[in-house]
């Protein structure tokens, strides 16, 4: 491998001119296209990744590519060849720590984004206080708070250590699991009061109904595949950039399940009888907050902010069709296929298989002669 040498310098200000040495210029291409009006603010955030295993490795490569302004990388264990079935880390990076590796390759891909980095174990009491003390004061600007955590471990202390520091903190987070048998995961995003805390509903243990403290018995060895965390990580990385530039909707739950491609969704609303009391005590101060403020600003679905683009420059055609509701869809799905009969909890979703069948009624049959508009009726006259 050659030097640590990056291969440019750093770029003080974002831009947007199109040539092929700007390593940003398809990305603030979002701001020209509407989905985006702040590209360039992600350079004031700092995230936080607890876990470099095969989701939080990838987020931070991701953040990374996407120049985010700062990333706390937290993780106890080393590189081993047996990770080698997952993205991100090197054959040649076997034996180092899994914080300096990851902090060798992305500073190579993006030398404008600082990297703050721990080798140790937060669920130990001194290294908790200190990850807790990053948290609160290890954002870019001096003393003030990371903009998110990214929780990316795989175990159930430090999933609780996370909860614990940021009900502490009252500090936003996102959760994130991919089940034992590598084909299914989740995200979770948790807003201290507002929604379930981990504690509230563990959704991971519940989904799979095996207590994970069981799994890393000697010689017991979980699956994973490199897809389902890749989809899994792009599915946290996507959610922590909407959260951070304020696009489109954040998920509240969004699960995958790999063997049907189904994706479902939800919201956990916090449990009034939660083991933790921090937990508790904010879900009351959020009742408060919501009685000064009894209608809280949803954001204005992407759609209805897109404005139409004067220019075709790429005589890409949208077809309107007032007949499909996305959410309506998605309303749909949800009951038809998700929720146990008068229960909305999420975590019985991956048991539950869709009730569409397909047959010949409900299907078409596309050929390279069949235009767009065909096949569009012919969709529309099916039941
Ligand atoms: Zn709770």
């Amino acid at each position: 491998m050659a030097t640590n040498q990056p291969y440019r310098n750093k770029i003080e200000t974002m831009s947007a001119q199109v040539v092929d040495s700007n390593p940003y210029s398809r990305l603030m291409a979002l701001k020209k296209m509407g989905i985006v009006n702040n590209y360039e603010e992600i350079r004031n955030y700092t995230v936080m990744i607890i876990g470099l295993g095969g989701i939080g490795s990838v987020v931070a490569e991701m953040l990374t590519r996407c120049g985010i302004g700062k990333l706390i990388l937290i993780d106890y264990d080393t590189v081993e060849i047996a990770n080698m079935n997952r993205l991100f880390f090197r054959p040649e990076q076997a034996g180092k720590t899994k914080t300096a590796a990851a902090k060798e390759t992305l500073e190579l891909i993006n030398p404008d984004v600082e990297f703050e980095t721990y080798n140790y174990n937060i669920t130990t009491m001194d290294n908790f206080e200190h990850f807790k003390e990053r948290i609160e004061k290890g954002g870019l600007q001096k003393d003030t708070s990371v903009s998110l955590v990214l929780g990316c471990v795989d175990n159930f202390e430090a999933r609780t250590a996370i909860n614990q520091a940021c009900l502490e903190l009252s500090k936003c987070w996102m959760e994130s699991g991919v089940s034992e048998n590598a084909i299914s995961g989740h995200i979770q995003f948790i807003k201290p009061g507002e929604t379930a805390c981990f504690q509230c509903v563990p959704p991971l243990i519940v989904a799979s109904g095996i207590d994970e403290r069981t799994l890393k018995r000697e010689g017991v060895c979980a699956a994973s595949l490199p897809t389902t965390m890749g989809i899994v990580a792009g599915m946290l990385t996507q959610n922590t950039l909407k959260h951070l530039l304020g696009f489109g909707e954040v998920s509240s739950l969004l699960g995958y399940n790999a063997l049907l491609d189904y994706f479902p969704k939800d919201t956990i609303r916090p449990n009034p009888e939660c083991t933790n009391q921090y937990c508790i005590k904010l879900q009351l101060s959020y009742k408060e907050y919501l009685k000064n403020n009894p209608t809280p600003v949803t954001p204005t679905p992407i759609v209805e902010q897109i404005k139409p683009s004067t220019e075709n420059e790429w005589g890409i055609e949208l077809v309107e069709d007032e007949n499909i509701d996305i959410n309506k869809l998605n309303e749909n799905i949800l009951n038809n296929n998700n929720k146990p009969s008068g229960d909305s909890s999420f975590e019985f979703s991956y048991d539950k298989k869709p009730t569409v069948q397909i047959n010949n009624e409900n299907t078409v049959k596309v050929d390279t002669n069949t235009n767009l508009n065909d096949l569009m009726n012919q969709l529309k006259n099916l039941k």
